[in-house]
């Protein structure tokens, strides 16, 4: 389907709506022959003819076609401008499903200004082409053909000679029009680089503030608002250049027109009423001759605006609910990986894994950066595919499971935290939005935040910034482990969750853990020994690979690089099951 087709599919549903307003154009355009051809009957019939009885009906029908014209014109504009309220509402809202549809590699790849300019500015350009070209094309495209047959019906040669015009208009526009697609695209192109450049300065302010970078970023941002412009100057140039041209055309219709009618009536082979007849009808050619170049300035931009969103929008997530999936609502979580690799970009990022996590279990992960620990744990939400291998909850592939039952099924608070900018209760119950004040309240107590939300000006009903700014490392990482709590998960996944806690939060946190019982699977992944201790298994993990497994006793008395982390961070005492068991 090209980009065009896809938009028709939009337009269509207010194709009626459509009609309307263009058979009201229609109408306008019929009506606007009226008016020059009544100042003609005024000029021939009343002033030289002296049938002054005619006068007030003249003047009559002169002023209903002005009222009517104008009551049309603005009802048609309200239908224009609904119809493309509505195509945009629409497209809009199948846009931004689309975006939330799409998987991690497509926001991988992504700049979020980028996505964000398909959003704004080419939905604008779509706006103005359904609101404004669509009835001004065909408006003027009327205008011009109704004179150019009225004028043929005043005086034939008059007309072919004011036709002599047209094959330079013609081949003017056909020229700018060539000229002109490239430069927009490469304004769109610039437009969307310079909105990704602001976004990431926004977001990222603290970093440019702490390493004093502002003038290298302002370095930075004149360079893509020089870029910016300099696409913008170059799409004027085509437009100045073709400009005059335009305008040199349309004004030679009226010297044709004063000299060679001017020349015709002082022969006698037309009325001064004639000559006055045609005048009333020039702007109706000249108009569409001048505003060529503008509307095809206007259909470029939203060709390639639809484009555009076109290509955003036609990128399928690889990673889908297959068409018949298992049913499978409420899982146990029982899990198990088989012999799973994942491969990113050519790297092999993980290596022949093979787990299993019993139904209530509590694994915990520990390993180095960069060791692939978070990415074990994006298979199991099916974040992304594995190259190789098996990732199984209850006996089922999760390539075999709806999506959404899947994650609906496992709570994650994950390592990168993200609060909205909402209030901390909004925060909480995200996964839950129905649930009732005492849930919030009691998972909030879980994960001990409910002690410092309570001290905080306006407690749930606090409403943190982007991102949760406003809030300490280790608030956000108890917030976010409130919301994972919350949805009552069977699998659960801390994901690096009480690094930014001191050790005694920490100890509470896992006593709380302990209440959930056998009915919820917990992965924990952690650097400190003490967040895994009392794990059912313990994963170590080194280069994409599980290198140790066991209880913490078993791993202490393997000597590896378990027993090597817990010397580390314990101290090399001789007997240290004696401390930690
Ligand atoms: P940390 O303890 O620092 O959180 P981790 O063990 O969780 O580390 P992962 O985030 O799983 O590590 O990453 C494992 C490796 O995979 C890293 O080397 C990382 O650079 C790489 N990696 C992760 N995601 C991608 C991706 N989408 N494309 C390419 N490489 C990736
Ligand atoms: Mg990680």
């Amino acid at each position: 389907m090209s980009a065009l087709k896809w938009f028709w599919g939009f337009l269509k549903k207010y194709r009626l709506l459509l009609c309307v307003g263009l058979l009201m154009t229609t109408a306008i355009s019929v009506l606007s022959i009226v008016n020059p051809y009544v100042s003609g009957m005024i000029v021939d019939d009343v002033i030289a003819g002296g049938q002054l009885s005619l006068l007030p009906k003249l003047i009559i029908t002169l002023i209903l076609v002005t009222l009517v014209r104008g009551l049309l014109r603005f009802f048609y504009q309200v239908v224009f401008e609904t119809c493309s309220q509505g195509v945009l509402f629409d497209m809009r809202d199948q846009v931004f499903r689309k975006l939330l549809s799409e998987d991690y590699s497509f926001y991988g790849k992504k700049k979020t200004g980028d996505l964000m300019s398909r959003q704004t500015g080419d939905m604008e350009a779509i706006r103005h082409f359904v609101a404004l070209i669509i009835y001004c094309v065909y408006e003027n495209v009327l205008l011009f053909i109704f004179a150019l047959v009225m004028i043929f019906t005043v005086n034939t040669k008059l007309a072919l000679v004011m036709l002599l015009v047209l094959p330079f208009t013609a081949l003017t526009t056909w020229r700018q029009s060539k000229s002109v697609g490239p430069t927009f695209a490469r304004i769109r192109d610039r437009f969307s680089s310079l909105n990704a450049f602001v976004q990431e300065n926004v977001s990222g302010n603290r970093v440019v503030k702490a390493f004093a970078k502002e003038d290298y970023e302002i370095e930075k941002f004149n360079k893509e608002n020089d870029a910016y412009r300099d696409a913008q100057l170059a799409s004027s140039r085509v437009w100045m250049k073709y400009l005059p041209i335009f305008e040199v055309l349309s004004y030679l219709l009226n010297v044709v027109l004063m000299l060679y009618g001017g020349y015709m009536v002082i022969r006698g082979e037309i009325t001064l009423g004639n000559l006055v007849t045609v005048n009333g009808y020039l702007w109706m050619l000249t108009v569409p001759l001048r505003m060529a170049g503008w509307w095809v300035n206007d259909i470029h931009r939203f060709l390639t605006s639809v484009e555009k969103i076109y290509a955003t929008y036609i990128e399928e997530p690889k990673v889908k609910t297959p068409c018949t999936p298992v049913e499978h609502k409420r899982m146990e979580g029982n899990v198990e990986f088989k012999h799973v690799t994942y491969t990113a970009d050519d790297e092999q990022i993980l290596k022949d894994i093979s787990f299993t996590a019993k139904k209530g279990q509590t694994i915990g992960i520990l390993g180095s950066t960069g060791s692939g620990k978070s990415t074990v744990m994006n298979l199991l939400c099916r974040f992304m595919d594995t190259a190789s291998g098996e990732v199984l909850v209850d006996g089922v592939n999760v390539k075999d499971l709806d999506l959404y039952d899947l994650r609906d099924n496992i709570g994650m608070a994950m390592q990168d935290i993200f609060l909205f900018s909402d209030t901390i209760e909004g925060n909480i119950a995200y996964g839950r939005p129905n649930c009732s004040f005492e849930e919030i309240h009691d998972a909030a107590v879980m994960a001990d935040a409910n002690h410092f939300i309570q001290k905080l000006p306006d407690g749930y009903d606090t409403i943190v910034g982007e991102r949760g700014v406003g809030l300490s490392g280790g608030q956000k990482q108890r917030i976010s482990l409130a919301r994972a709590l919350l949805k009552k998960p069977s699998i659960l996944i801390l994901d690096d969750t009480t690094s930014a806690v001191d050790m005694e939060t920490e100890s509470y946190i896992q006593e709380q853990l302990k209440k959930l019982g056998g009915n919820c699977t917990v992965f924990v992944i952690a650097y400190r020994i003490s967040s895994i201790k009392d794990a059912d298994q313990i994963l170590v993990m080194d280069d994409g690979r599980i290198i140790e497994r066991g209880t913490h006793a078993e791993l202490l008395s393997q000597n590896g690089y378990y027993a090597s982390a817990f010397h580390h961070q314990y101290g090399e005492i001789p007997a240290p099951a004696a401390c930690m068991e």
